[in-house]
């Protein structure tokens, strides 16, 4: 079956970039010191299509902390390893309503009815990782990124010390979380290997990668290898069409029809499911959080493309 026109894609990829390329709105995320420092003009757009095409337009080499947007990859590890119910019932799959790193939204429900694409969820998911030490627990989070992006990605250091400074808002959420009994194990321990993952450096194309193995059933495109079970991937685009642009992610499904993650350092990721995952980065964010012109820059892609799954043609 045909995925997508490698022709269409171009020209959608390329339209994006010209028309966002010179917009200038939004500003960078400076609540982590080191976001506040990345060139706000940095644009990049990346499109990879089931059969491993790759096509890009602007600053798709430039690799930036993905942030928020790993929260998914460590979600995906804890369904292979634990499974759906375990999710379901440790931190749920709802959306809060809340901002992204509410602690209201934990107090509400006693650390339940949350999802692991915010952050108590994902605190509390990365403590759900199995191993028996920080590194084993690293080892798998650190490795499923890798299989996803098919290379293997690093620590951006600067990042994850800036932010490791500057987090104790993550640290209460994740003492709360413990409290609440939703992982097992030390609370510092979630915290500084979650820190860990939002600071993991990539650039458009990889996390363009990354999106389109969670559109090829979770086999990656390049590499072929089969990152996440084909089984997990139904209930991991759940989550994100609930809650991947935090409290904006109503306002997204309604323009887009595609589930999606974005993260602080300006990258944004959507998947059409069989036809093709696309990331953008440009750091400047909304209110909500979310990268201004990547958000504006994909809505138009998939709509060229006619990829929201609730569009049909009439029979
Ligand atoms: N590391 C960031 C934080 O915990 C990630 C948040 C985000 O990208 N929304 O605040």
């Amino acid at each position: 079956a045909d995925t997508v026109s490698l022709p269409a894609a171009e020209a959608a990829v390329k339209a994006a970039y010209e028309r966002y390329r010179g917009l200038n709105e939004g500003k960078n995320a400076d609540y982590i010191p080191a976001l506040a420092k990345v060139p706000s003009q940095l644009f990049g757009i990346a499109l990879v299509t089931p059969h491993g095409q790759v096509v890009a337009a602007g600053d798709v080499g430039h690799a930036f902390s993905i942030q928020s947007i790993s929260k998914v990859f460590t979600l995906a590890q804890v369904l292979q390893e634990s499974g759906e119910q375990l999710v379901e019932d440790a931190v749920g799959v709802d959306a809060t309503g809340q901002a992204f790193n509410s602690i209201v939204a934990v107090e509400q429900h006693r650390g339940r009815e949350m999802n692991p694409l915010v952050n108590p969820g994902a605190i509390a998911a990365t403590g759900l990782v199995k191993g028996d030490s920080a590194d084993a627990v690293w080892a798998s989070i650190s490795r499923m990124h890798d299989a996803c992006a098919g290379r293997t990605l690093s620590v951006d250091a600067e990042v994850y010390r800036s932010e490791s400074e500057t987090n104790q808002r993550n640290r209460a959420i994740a003492m709360l979380m413990s409290a609440y009994e939703r992982f097992p194990g030390d609370p510092a321990q979630a915290v500084d290997l979650y820190t860990r993952g939002c600071s993991i450096a990539a650039n458009a194309r990889d996390l363009a990668v990354m999106a389109a193995t969670l559109a090829n059933g979770g086999r990656n495109p390049i590499t072929r290898t089969q990152a996440i079970d084909n089984r997990h991937i139904p209930g991991l685009l759940a989550v994100m069409a609930t809650a991947g642009l935090y409290d904006d992610s109503g306002k997204w499904l309604f323009r887009t029809g595609l589930p999606a993650k974005s993260g602080v350092g300006g990258g944004l990721i959507a998947v059409a499911p069989g036809r093709f995952g696309v990331a953008a980065f440009s750091p400047p964010l909304d209110a909500a959080g979310n990268s201004v012109r990547a958000q504006k820059a994909i809505i138009d892609i998939c709509r060229d493309l006619g990829a929201n799954p609730y569009a049909v043609t009439p029979v």
